[in-house]
């Protein structure tokens, strides 16, 4: 029995889950099918990997307006951090002001829930990430 594709999904999203390309390394995050890399050549190769949750951010920026599916909120910090993996991911810094964050600070990342669209509808998921204090 195969699991539906959107409870896959949000297992690999929870667990933040990536592909590796058997033939050069590289690491995927969302997965995907095919290394853009290599190409057609690794097409069985990509196994599943785990990624640490670690990362850096590489760039920041406060938002002032809500993402269509969130309730009205006060202004945010949205996040590209570059994992330890080599791959990058857009979220939401929490946990600290933007004053001060900067460009190269570790951060946790964590799976947060944005909302849901009905009681049996699509549940929206995002990218939470949270300064590590060493
Ligand atoms: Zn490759």
């Amino acid at each position: 029995m195969t699991m539906p594709r959107y409870w896959r999904e949000i297992r690999q999203r929870y667990k933040g889950v990536g592909v590796e390309c058997g033939k050069c390394g590289r690491i995927y995050f969302p997965p995907r099918e095919v290394c853009p890399h290599c190409r057609r050549k690794s097409y069985e190769k990509m196994e599943e990997r785990e990624l640490s949750g670690r990362g850096k951010v590489i760039t920041y920026t406060q938002v002032h307006e809500p993402l269509p599916e969130m309730k009205p909120m006060k202004p945010y910090i949205m996040v590209i951090v570059e994992m330890e993996e080599d791959v990058r991911v857009t979220g939401n810094l929490v946990n600290v002001d933007y004053e001060d964050v900067e460009i190269g600070m570790d951060v946790d990342v964590e799976l947060r829930r944005l909302g849901e669209e009905s009681p049996e509808g699509i549940i929206y998921y995002g990218y939470k990430f949270i300064p590590v204090n060493d």
